[in-house]
């Protein structure tokens, strides 16, 4: 063997932020902020800004590989977080707010963070959680001295940053060295904890900057909607610096006319988030009367975290946006698979184009994908048989924070993903279920997403879930529950007359059950486990 002679320069974080701003020096980064107002900065500022947060963070004695954890929604200091905290070295642990309090303390205690950044929102729950958090030295509200919330010993970041003159250079080490740190929020046991590095990150946003990958240019305005606590917010903040793309941050709303108002605004033509948020946005638009489709310039929308329903799809087609809809995880950085169609579909008809986007995606490089039966013998990959989907690759984690839950991966490498999915010749991957949601009826597999998507086609039909109860005779067989659209009272029986022509017959739920609203993890998936508890008692009808 004989090495290359091309220089061994590490794929560092802070590279990503000194190419945006030498490049994309004038590009703008708009913020919606906690306190109100909108902020714009540039590349170019930014990146003064997180040179000097960097410089505050090190006189307040943060060292590289210490944990810094943010409690905070999309805005422009997160941001700079993002980029000052792992380019300094140190590790970013971004912490969902929208969790139970008591989970929050476990996993700022679990990884032993030394600060806390906070948006002022979040004031009242450090209050509470403070003396719980054992590790924790400084607080650090992110806001100015003028909205410094009554907290003893709490800093704020913009009088930190002020007191800086961002002459710092980035550090140079080891690619492999920790940038940052997500919990998974399981549905069993405690959160536990995906370490990225500086490599793996910087190898997933040249994926999102590719045109099979989110297509992700300068030429892009971009709505972050997926909120920075959420997978590094699918890895598109670090994307946007290396190729230079305008960043829009919402801040806390995330409702539909605030999503609107912002995507009109400021020309977005590309955005990425949850389905939920995206049936918020349509409702928005369903809602207000008079409203100027023509003002939005959106082309292009990753749907992802939960399956995109096929109503999403078409209803931003007829809009002239094209959705990406992508798989991935926590443990995979988390693009696993994106779905663009190949050359061969354009000359397709519309519906069957939209049969090819329901999937969710092709492997891009970088991430090896195989099924495997429940004995682990490996499965074809040919459309006709679904099993559990598992992942191996570069952005693809070894094992949790602290080794919690033992190993991760076999011994070969491969990660057990927990899901349940068939790929087709093309590579196509079809999410079926969670392998813990799907329905077993005789001993044959019912998709409960397959369902879902089927019943929100249904006009009148707002939302859908669909979970398996205890049979005498098929085991499980499937409950449909809905929550109706404003003013709408969809009848169960048009409801399963409209699956017919939609699923296998032996596929339609036993009961239709009605709902206020359905209970929503806190990354916007439909909770299982709790409709599940919600549903205990329930006794499906017996016309088996
Ligand atoms: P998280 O680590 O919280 O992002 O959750 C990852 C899980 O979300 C995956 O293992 C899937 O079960 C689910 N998921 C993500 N994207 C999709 C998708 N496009 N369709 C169906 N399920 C998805």
């Amino acid at each position: 063997m004989m090495f290359g002679l091309m220089q061994d320069r590490p794929l560092l974080i802070s590279s990503l932020l000194d190419h945006a701003e030498q490049y994309h020096s004038a590009t703008e980064i708009v913020s919606r902020t906690c306190e109100g107002p909108l902020v714009r900065e540039t590349w170019s500022s930014l990146a003064v800004r997180a040179r000097k947060i960097a410089q505050a963070l090190i006189r307040l004695g943060v060292k590289p590989g210490d944990r810094v954890a943010t409690l905070a929604w999309n805005t422009h200091r997160h941001l700079e977080l993002y980029f000052a905290v792992s380019g300094m070295g140190a590790v970013l642990h971004t912490v969902n707010p929208r969790l139970y309090p008591e989970q929050i303390g476990y996993i700022v205690n679990h990884s032993e963070a030394k600060v806390l950044c906070f948006d002022i929102p979040q004031a009242g729950l450090v209050a509470d959680l403070l003396p719980e958090l054992g590790h924790v030295q400084t607080l650090i509200a992110l806001t100015d001295a003028a909205h410094l919330p009554d907290l003893p010993g709490c800093l704020a970041y913009e009088t930190l940053l002020g007191a800086e003159d961002g002459a710092y250079d980035w550090p140079v080490f080891d690619e492999r060295t920790a940038s940052s740190l997500c919990y998974t929020s399981g549905t069993t046991g405690n959160p536990k904890g995906v370490l990225y590095s500086h490599r793996s990150t910087v190898l997933h946003s040249l994926i999102a900057c590719q045109s099979d990958g989110l297509q992700l240019s300068s030429r892009d305005s971009t709505l972050l909607v997926v909120p920075m606590f959420h997978v590094n917010a699918w890895g598109v903040p670090y994307a946007s610096a290396l190729c230079g793309a305008k960043l829009v941050l919402p801040g806390p709303k995330l409702d539909g006319a605030s999503l609107w108002d912002l995507a009109t605004t400021e020309g977005c033509t590309f955005s990425l988030g949850v389905p939920t948020v995206w049936l918020g946005f349509l409702a928005h638009m369903d809602q207000t009367p008079g409203l100027d489709a023509t003002a939005l310039k959106l082309r292009r929308i990753v749907v992802g975290g939960s399956a995109a329903p096929r109503a999403i799809i078409e209803r931003m087609r007829d809009m002239g946006i094209f959705v990406i809809h992508a798989w991935g995880m926590s443990e995979t950085s988390p693009l696993g698979t994106i779905g663009n169609l190949l050359p061969k579909h354009d000359a397709l008809p519309v519906s069957e184009q939209v049969d090819v986007q329901v999937k969710q995606g092709r492997a891009i490089w970088g991430v090896s994908l195989r099924l495997v039966d429940d004995d682990g013998a490996v499965l074809p990959q040919d459309g006709s048989v679904s099993g559990n989907l598992q992942v191996r690759g570069p952005w693809v984690t070894s094992g949790y924070y602290r080794a919690e839950g033992g190993p991760a991966v076999d011994a070969e490498g491969w990660f057990t993903t927990g899901d349940v999915a068939r790929i087709d010749s093309d590579g196509y991957v079809q999410i079926t279920d969670r392998a813990k949601d799907v329905i077993k009826s005789g001993g044959e597999w019912i998709s409960s997403i397959d369902l879902e998507n089927a019943a929100v086609a249904f006009p009148g039909v707002a939302e859908a879930a669909v979970i398996g109860l205890p049979h005498p005779k098929w085991q499980e067989r499937p409950l449909l529950v809905l929550v109706r659209k404003p003013g709408a009272d969809p009848d169960p029986a048009d409801v399963l007359e409209f699956l017919s022509h939609r699923v296998a017959k032996w596929w339609l739920p036993d009961a239709v059950e009605f709902v206020d609203e359905l209970p929503h993890t806190a990354t916007g998936k439909i909770q299982k486990t709790k409709l599940r508890d919600q549903f205990r008692d329930y006794v499906l009808p017996d016309h088996h």
